[in-house]
């Protein structure tokens, strides 16, 4: 299957060029491809279950090269963790694995192909771990971890006031300061990864979650709300739900575990809000906040584990975040306006799942983005898109 597009692929792989330039450009001069495998007798190539971040990325890395349908359960795509999450590009995220599907993802992020996106996909935010006098040795410990990213300083007391004087005067005795991570404008990101996808053909089924898997000798049968598919292939795409998918196929889990994290959002005294203000974040990871639209946004940056659900946040967790806000920073929180939370999923060593199943055939699994599925999405969707081809 897709042996062709097999060969454009790994050519590609060869010469290091990976994402930096686009796959998808060569794809759209190589739709012949599309054409030699729609002769197939199942009525799509792929099925991808999912139409958040991880599938509707995938979906428009594939979508001129095989017949597509993304089947999802909810009535609009991103109602899940994609639509819940408040993402940052940073490359220092994340193990080895993850910083590289990061770095690989930068030219796309930052130069989008034309006609992707009206508006930027990223912008200047820059991010600030803060120490307190007790956390003082994390700042020498933070700086050798980063020792890959010259770009990376430490800053002294004085330097981290200087860019963010909301913080009380005695909290903070320095901090790391990454000037080159940036805010990601999520909803632009999916926007165009699905209207690219409707623009090639690609099918999409809403209302529609899938509760029965069946393979045979003529590909997979599967029935999702009201509707049956049939696909040669399927992609798990499901997010939190991904182990749960697998189980319908026949196949493994992968053991993910979704963790629930909390954002809310308020409105500070006009005075001390600072639209230029770099993320802030405990050097511990106890909380991050950082402005959006005349707004704070502020995480506890908890997690919680439990079974995949429409995750609500806990009153615990928000009273715990407002709590430390106040504790930290000048800004006094009469009215929390927005509070949600949102399922970031995890395998265990925290590493992406990417590949075919081992025991169940034309099952690929492309789940546990955990926190870092937007930041890497143009590079895990190649990457992805890749083995798929050479399948
Ligand atoms: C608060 C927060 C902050 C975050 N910050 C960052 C960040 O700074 N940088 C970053 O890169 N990432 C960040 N993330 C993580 C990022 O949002 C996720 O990694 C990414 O959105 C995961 O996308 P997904 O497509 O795998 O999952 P989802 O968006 O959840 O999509 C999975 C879809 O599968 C569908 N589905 C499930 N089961 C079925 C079924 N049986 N049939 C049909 N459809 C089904 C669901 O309805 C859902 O729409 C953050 C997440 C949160 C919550």
């Amino acid at each position: 299957m897709f042996s062709s597009l097999a060969k454009q692929y790994s050519n590609a792989k060869k010469i290091d060029i990976w994402f930096s330039f686009s796959l998808i450009d060569i794809r759209r001069e190589n739709n012949y491809a599309r054409d030699q495998i729609s002769s197939m007798s199942t009525d799509f190539d792929i099925a991808i279950i999912g139409s958040g971040m991880a599938g509707a990325s995938l979906g428009y890395a594939l979508r001129n090269i095989a017949r597509i349908v993304i089947i999802e359960a909810e009535s609009v795509a991103g109602y899940h963790t994609t639509g819940r999450s408040a993402a940052f590009y940073t490359e220092t995220y994340g193990g080895p694995a993850v910083r590289s599907l990061t770095t690989q993802s930068k030219d796309f992020l930052f130069t989008p192909p034309a006609g992707f996106s009206d508006v930027p996909l990223v912008y200047a935010r820059g991010a600030l771990h803060i120490a307190t006098s007790r956390q003082a040795h994390r700042l020498t410990e933070m700086l050798a971890e980063y020792a890959d990213f010259p770009a990376i300083q430490r800053l002294s007391r004085d330097e981290v006031y200087a860019l963010v004087p909301v913080l009380k005067p005695d909290y903070s005795i320095g901090g790391i300061y990454d000037p080159d991570c940036k805010d990601i404008d999520v909803a632009a990101l999916h926007a165009g990864y699905l209207c690219g996808c409707r623009q090639a053909g690609v099918d999409m089924l809403y209302d529609a979650p899938v509760t029965k898997l069946k393979h045979d000798s003529a590909g997979w049968h599967i029935k999702a709300g009201d509707r049956e598919v049939n696909a040669a292939m399927i992609v798990n795409a499901a997010g939190a739900w991904a182990d749960s998918v697998a189980t319908l196929a026949g196949a493994q889990k992968k053991h993910l575990t979704p963790m629930r994290r909390t954002v809310i959002s308020f409105r500070p005294q006009p005075d001390l809000y600072d639209s230029t203000m770099p993320m802030v974040l405990d050097i511990d990871d106890r909380f991050y906040f950082k402005p959006d639209a005349g707004h704070i946004w502020a995480s506890p940056a908890d997690e919680t584990s439990m079974a995949a659900c429409d995750v609500q946040p806990d009153e615990i967790d928000i009273a715990t975040i407002a709590a430390r806000i106040e504790a930290v920073t000048h800004f006094k929180i009469s009215r929390i306006e927005r509070r949600w939370a949102g399922l970031r999923t995890f395998a265990p060593g925290r590493g992406p799942v990417f590949g075919f199943d081992e025991s169940v055939p034309d099952f690929f699994w492309c789940a546990g983005q955990g926190g870092f599925g937007i930041q890497t999405a143009p590079a895990a969707s190649a990457h992805c898109a890749a083995l798929i081809a050479a399948h």
